[in-house]
C-alpha cells in the first residue's frame, strides 16, 4: 500500500473511529498472533479457516533440536541389523536426555503431551529390542512388520514433541477480543462493553481481486449486557451510518435469524437443531444432484450448503426447507423485534433466509452487507450474534454481537465509485465538514466513557430518543442509547457507571412539550432545553 492510496485508508479508518466513537465504542488492539488453540476453539475446527487457511507455527528457536529430530525420523533401520538398531537407539536416547533436560530447565514446554511423547518413544524402543531379537530367530515377515511398526511409533512420538507453543497469525479478530474480555475481567466494566479494532488478518486462500492472504478488517464487538434486539439494530445502524458517511456505492444489507442451538426438552429437537435435521433429510433426498463439496457438508455442516455459489445447485437450494419456519417462539419474537427496531431507525434491509453462520454459538441475528464494484467478492461486512462464545472460551455466560468489515474491499469499492465520477472532481466524501469533538476519557470503574446517556420511557419517547441519538452522534458526541426502556432512577445510575457527563431525559412530558430535560451528572443540575437547541447546548457545556 503506497501513497496516495494510504491517504484513503487513513480517512476510512479515521471516519470509523469517529462514527464508532459516537456510539460509545473504544479501541482495543489485540495481538496479531495468539495460540492456535484459541482460534481452533473460537472459529471452529471444522471450518475452512481453521482446517486449512491458518498460518501456524511452533514458537521456538531450537533449530539444532529440530534438525537432529529430522535426522532421526528419516533414518531407516532394518529389523535384522542389531548393530544398526543399537546405534539408532543410542542416538534416540541421547536425544531424549537432552529434551528432558530442556524440559526440566523450563526451556521447552513441560506439558503432559510432551511427557507422554517421551514415554512413548522409550516404550517403543524397548519393544523394538525384543521384536528385533525375535525376528532374528524366526525370520518371518510378521516379525519384520512388527519391528517396522514400532519404528514408526518412535518416529511419530518424536514428531509429536513440541519445542514451543503453537501459534497462529489471527484469521479474524473476534476470538482475540473475547479472550481479552475474559483475561482483563471486562465483565466488571459497565455493560455493554463496546470495542473496535483495525488491523491485518491472515488466511491462506487463493488470492484474487478482493481476496488476499493478508487483508484488513475493521471489527466491532458488543460484549456483556443484554441481548435486547435494540442492540442488534444499533450495531447494524452504526455500520450502515459509517458506510453512508463514506458514500459507499450500492450498499445492500441482508439479514436473517438462525435461531439458537440449544437442545429441546424431552429429546425433541427445536429451533436450529430441528431445522438442521429437516435440512439434512431434504438434502439426502437430492444428494446425487449435488456437487462433491455439498455432498460432504450434508454430514459435516449442512447449513453451509446454503452458502453454495455453484450454479447447478441454486435451483435445488431454492426448494429446501427454510429456517424461518423452524424458529422457536423466543427466536421468532427476537427476530421480529430486530426488524422493528431497524425500521424505527430507518435502516433499510432485505431478508435472506440463506444467510447462515455454520458455527454452533452463532445465533439469532446474522447479517451481511454487499457493495458495488467488487465482482463476486462483494461482501464488505459480515456480522452476527454469538451469545455462547465467551463462555466457550472459559469466561462467564456473556451476550455478544459484532461484525467485521473487509477494509480492502471497502476501499476497492470506494475507488470504483471514484472512477464512476466522470468529471474527475471526485472529492473524498468523507472529508468531515464539522470535525467531531475529541472522544476521550474513560468510565470511572474502567471502560470507555460517554458524553450523553439518553434515558427514555415509553413508545413515543423511544422514537424521539433514536432521532436524538442520531443528531447528537452526527455532532460527534459519544452517546449511549439503552436498547430497552428503564426507570429513570436506574437509567441515571447506569449513566453514572458509564461515566456519562450528561443525561438526556425523555419521558412523555418532554416529548409532548418539546422541552427536554438535561441533567449534568457531576453536580446534578437539571435544566429544560428546547428540542432544537439540545445539540448546541451540550456542545457548549461539554468544553
Ligand atoms: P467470503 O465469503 O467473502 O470468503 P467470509 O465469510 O470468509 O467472506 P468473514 O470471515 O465474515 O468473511 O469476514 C468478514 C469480511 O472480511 C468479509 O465480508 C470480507 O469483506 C472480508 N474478507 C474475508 N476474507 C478476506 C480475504 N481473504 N481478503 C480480503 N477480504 C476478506
Ligand atoms: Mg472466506
Amino acid at each position: 500500500m503506497l501513497p496516495p492510496e494510504t491517504e484513503l485508508w487513513n480517512r476510512v479508518e479515521q471516519t470509523a473511529r469517529e462514527v464508532f466513537g459516537t456510539y460509545g465504542f473504544g479501541e482495543i488492539r489485540p495481538p496479531i498472533f495468539e495460540p492456535t488453540e484459541l482460534f481452533a476453539r473460537a472459529v471452529g475446527g471444522e471450518t475452512d479457516i481453521v482446517s486449512k487457511e491458518m498460518y501456524s507455527f511452533e514458537d521456538h528457536g531450537f533449530i539444532e533440536l529440530e534438525q537432529w529430530r529430522a535426522g532421526l525420523i528419516t533414518r531407516s533401520v532394518g529389523a535384522g541389523l542389531p548393530s544398526e538398531f543399537e546405534k539408532y537407539e543410542k542416538s534416540v536416547l541421547a536425544y531424549l536426555d537432552i529434551l528432558s533436560a530442556r524440559m526440566s530447565a523450563g526451556e521447552v514446554p513441560k506439558t503432559p503431551e510432551n511427557e507422554k511423547a517421551l514415554v512413548a518413544v522409550r516404550n517403543c524402543l524397548k519393544e523394538m529390542n525384543q521384536a528385533g531379537a525375535s525376528f532374528l530367530r524366526t525370520q518371518t515377515g510378521a516379525g519384520e512388520f512388527a519391528f517396522e511398526n514400532l519404528l514408526k511409533g518412535v518416529k511419530q512420538a518424536l514428531l509429536s514433541f513440541r519445542f514451543g507453543d503453537v501459534l497462529s497469525l489471527r484469521p479474524e479478530a473476534t476470538a482475540g477480543i473475547c479472550r481479552a474480555y475474559i483475561e482483563h475481567n471486562m465483565q466488571q466494566w459497565p455493560a455493554p462493553v463496546k470495542l473496535y479494532c483495525f488491523g491485518p488478518m491472515f488466511r491462506r486462500e487463493r488470492p484474487q481481486k478482493g481476496r488476499y492472504r493478508q487483508f484488513y478488517q475493521i471489527d466491532a464487538e458488543v460484549l456483556g449486557g443484554s441481548d435486547a434486539p435494540g442492540i442488534d439494530a444499533e450495531v447494524i445502524e452504526m455500520v450502515m451510518t459509517f458506510f453512508a458517511k463514506l458514500e459507499l456505492p450500492g450498499v445492500l444489507l441482508e439479514i436473517n435469524s438462525i435461531g439458537h442451538s440449544g437442545a429441546g426438552t424431552h429429546g425433541k429437537a427445536v429451533c436450529r437443531r430441528a431445522y438442521v435435521e429437516a435440512l439434512r433429510a431434504a438434502l439426502e433426498k437430492v444428494k446425487d444432484k449435488l456437487g462433491a463439496d455439498s455432498q460432504r457438508r450434508i454430514e459435516t455442516n449442512p447449513l453451509r450448503v446454503l452458502d453454495s455459489k455453484l450454479e447447478s445447485e441454486q435451483g435445488i437450494i431454492a426448494g429446501l426447507p427454510k429456517i424461518g419456519d423452524y424458529l422457536c417462539e423466543e427466536c421468532k419474537t427476537h427476530y421480529a423485534e430486530v426488524k422493528r427496531q431497524l425500521d424505527l431507525r430507518g435502516v433499510k434491509y432485505v431478508e435472506n433466509w440463506r444467510l447462515v453462520r455454520g458455527l454452533d454459538y452463532y445465533m439469532r441475528t446474522t447479517f451481511e452487507i454487499t457493495a458495488r464494484g467488487l465482482g463476486s467478492q462483494n461482501a464488505v461486512c459480515g456480522g452476527g450474534r454469538y451469545d455462547g462464545l465467551v463462555e466457550l472460551l472459559g469466561g462467564p455466560p456473556t451476550k455478544g454481537i459484532g461484525f467485521a468489515i473487509g477494509e480492502d474491499r471497502l476501499i476497492l469499492s470506494l475507488q470504483e465509485a471514484r472512477k464512476e465520477v466522470a468529471s474527475g472532481e471526485w472529492r473524498l466524501a468523507i472529508e468531515t465538514k464539522n470535525p467531531p469533538s475529541k472522544t476521550e476519557g474513560g468510565a470511572p470503574g474502567g471502560g470507555i466513557g460517554r458524553d450523553v446517556y439518553i434515558a427514555w420511557m415509553g413508545e413515543k419517547a423511544q422514537v424521539a430518543a433514536i432521532a436524538a441519538a442520531r443528531r447528537l452522534r452526527e455532532a460527534g458526541l459519544r452517546v449511549e442509547l439503552p436498547p430497552v426502556a428503564q426507570k429513570f432512577g436506574k437509567a441515571l445510575g447506569q449513566a453514572d457507571k458509564l461515566g456519562a457527563r450528561f443525561a438526556l431525559i425523555l419521558g412523555e412530558d418532554e416529548v409532548a412539550s418539546g422541552q427536554w430535560t438535561v441533567k449534568t451528572l457531576a453536580d446534578g443540575a437539571q435544566e429544560k432545553v428546547g428540542e432544537a437547541d439540545v445539540v448546541e447546548w451540550l456542545q457548549k457545556k461539554k468544553v
